[in-house]
């Protein structure tokens, strides 16, 4: 009977697990969604479409996009602008009681700065192969060696994420494709080389 009340015991608390987990992934796919929508954005002003949000008490507190190419400014990175908001806001370096939502996995000075900032979670969409740093070409959020590692989740919203860069690039390369074309009658014509981070 014990043995019986033990493992009913248990199966409550499973599912109390699952409901819980439910509940932090629909919350987690509202943000993502918030996310999505600066990375459009940076897509209709032809910024690579990457966009980001902070997240504090259940409230979101600072909301950016990529804003490199538009600022001339190579530090104009989603993750950058959203981390600057948000200590303005908190009034304080440390960002510890904050989530951060991304939609591509941080590059490696958003990764620096999100150590920097203290900042307990990170949640992204989308991997990022050439520039990662959770956990695909470096793991900087998480490496024992430093002194701050970082609660990753990642692929939440991932089709969408990835959709609306493949987008970015598909009609970055049609636009490559046609200035090739004007290259070839005018020398000074030239697709500038172009990369998410
Ligand atoms: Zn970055």
């Amino acid at each position: 009977m014990q043995q019986k009340n033990e493992s009913m015991t248990e199966q409550i608390e499973q599912t109390e697990q699952t409901e819980q987990q439910i509940e932090q992934n629909e919350q987690d796919i509202c943000y993502m969604r918030e996310a999505l929508a600066e990375a459009q954005k940076a897509l209709d002003m032809g910024e690579v479409p990457i966009g980001a949000v902070m997240v504090r008490a259940g409230a979101i507190i600072a909301r950016g996009h990529n804003m490199r190419n538009t600022a001339k400014n190579p530090l104009r990175h989603a993750e950058i602008d959203v981390i600057n908001a948000a200590a303005e806001i908190v009034g304080d370096w440390r960002l510890e009681d904050c989530v951060l939502y991304v939609t591509v996995e941080p590059c490696p000075m958003c990764a620096g700065a999100i150590v920097q900032a203290r900042i307990p979670k990170v949640v992204f969409g989308t991997r990022n192969s050439k520039a990662g740093c959770a956990g695909s070409v470096l793991d900087v959020l998480n490496e024992p060696k430093l002194n701050h590692q970082v609660d990753v989740v990642e692929g939440v919203l991932q089709p969408e994420c990835s959709e609306i860069m493949k987008r970015f690039f598909k009609r970055f390369r049609k636009n490559a494709a046609d200035t090739a074309c004007t290259a070839n009658t005018d020398n000074t014509a030239h697709a500038a080389p172009i990369s998410s981070h």
